[in-house]
């Protein structure tokens, strides 16, 4: 037998249908509820800890999969059921990847853990680098992060903007300067601990999509975290300054090492609002008559359906792919990981459109999922580097150039 497979192992098959599931059962039934109330569903997320879903212990047995696909397979399925809940459960693991990214073995075991809480008491945790005047120029962060020897103190102040779980999380992982004349190599990334003085949530956002995730401002002032809450720890971030002083490149920059990892799974959330929209859209057309005949049966609506799952599908084999590269540290030599992005952001844009398309009046009001899957779409072309930031990241691989 070849040793090439595209097929999920028995581990795999399991999983992904406890969280189908539960997507199913728990999530779809009030994800119509959060989207009108933009609240965070908290009910969702004790439910998920109680089983056992959302915990420290299944994010780390995913990390554990030795093909890298399991968080992408978990998070399709999660956002099939529906994206904001989706996020609401697990966008905490976005600061969790922050965490392993760049902290020492030690943080990891001490910090990880606290972004999750416990299974009768589930806490947030929320990963925050966006400023008003830093969103796809992540090298010009304004947040300061100033330390005193004396007293082996680092003190943060600034300003974050759409932050998820922003100032309703336990944990904030804060991606800061320490040295702004260095740009992105001048950047460091920091604990802040529950309940630190300083740290208040501003504006909460109001949102097209993606209602039920929390998205807020997280004000700064004059936070004061103890020298250990710098991750990677002094000695390395010194290093890392120091190599760029003489204008050498460090491993990793804080705030691009976490988003090289996630985008695989945050792309396998598109493309589960995609199938989502697909199949809703492949039963209607299947079951509508017109002219005497199912809708379905005019070229002009299967074509559509027939575009839909091959987009579905090269999308998710993208995603895969990076996602096993992610896993395997295979490096991302043309940008796998963010053709996995936008290649699926896009296509749960596209998707979700025809399918509105294909149920007419019916698929543009409200008691229907399409238009709410639709807005929640459109999130995945803009969030963790918009689809034009991906396609500069793509170009630069490809070209070993320094493209603008
Ligand atoms: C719901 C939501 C949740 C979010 N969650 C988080 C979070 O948890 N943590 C966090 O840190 N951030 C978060 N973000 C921020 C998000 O990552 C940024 O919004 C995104 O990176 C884009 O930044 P911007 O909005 O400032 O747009 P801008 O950077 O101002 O971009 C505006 C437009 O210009 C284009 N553009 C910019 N530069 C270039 C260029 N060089 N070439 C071509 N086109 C360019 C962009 O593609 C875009 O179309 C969230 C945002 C939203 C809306």
């Amino acid at each position: 037998m070849s040793d090439f497979s595209l097929s999920l192992n028995e581990d795999q098959t399991s999983i992904k249908k406890w969280v189908h599931d539960f997507a199913e059962t728990v999530v779809r039934p009030v994800a119509h509820e959060y989207d009108e109330r933009e609240e965070t569903p908290w009910p969702v997320i004790e439910e998920a800890a109680k089983v056992g879903l959302y915990s420290f212990d299944f994010i780390a047995n995913c990390y554990q999969d030795k093909t890298g696909l399991m968080l992408a397979l978990v998070n399709e399925e999660l956002s099939w059921g529906d994206a904001g809940i989706a996020l609401s459960i697990f966008g905490s693991t976005l600061a969790v990847a922050g965490i392993v990214a760049n902290g020492t073995p030690e943080q990891v075991a001490e910090w990880v853990p606290q972004c999750f809480g416990t299974v009768t008491k589930p806490k947030l945790a929320a990963f925050a680098v966006t400023e008003p005047d830093a969103g796809s120029d992540v090298s010009s962060l304004r947040t300061l992060a100033t330390y005193d020897q004396a007293t082996d103190t680092w003190t943060i102040n600034g300003t974050k903007t759409w932050i998820t779980n922003g100032g309703i999380a336990d944990i904030h992982v804060v991606v800061a300067t320490v040295d702004p004349s260095l740009g992105a190599r001048g950047q460091a990334s920091f604990v802040i601990p529950p309940n630190t003085p300083g740290l208040a949530m501003g504006q909460k956002f109001k949102k097209m999509g993606i209602r039920a995730s929390h998205t807020a401002e997280v004000i700064l002032n004059d936070v004061k975290i103890s020298g250990n809450m710098l991750l990677g720890g002094k000695d390395r971030l010194d290093e890392r300054l120091a190599l760029a002083k003489e204008g050498k490149r460090a491993s990793s920059q804080a705030a691009m090492a976490t988003f090289e990892a996630s985008r695989p799974t945050v792309a396998a959330q598109a493309v589960g609002i995609a199938r989502a929209a697909y199949e809703y859209s492949l039963e209607y057309a299947k079951h509508r008559k017109q002219f005497g005949k199912a809708i379905i049966e005019n070229q002009a609506i299967s074509f559509k359906l027939a575009d839909m799952a091959m987009r579905i599908d090269a999308a998710r084999l993208l995603v895969h792919r990076a996602a096993w590269m992610a896993g395997n540290h295979v490096p991302f030599g043309a940008g796998e990981g963010s053709m996995s992005k936008a290649f699926a952001g896009e296509t749960a844009v596209w998707v979700t459109d025809n399918a509105i398309q294909i149920l007419g009046g019916y698929g543009y009001v409200r008691e229907c999922p399409l238009e709410r899957w639709h807005r929640d779409a459109k999130i995945y072309t803009i969030f963790e580097g918009t689809s034009e930031i991906q396609r500069l990241i793509i170009a630069r691989a490809i070209s070993g150039m320094r493209i603008n």
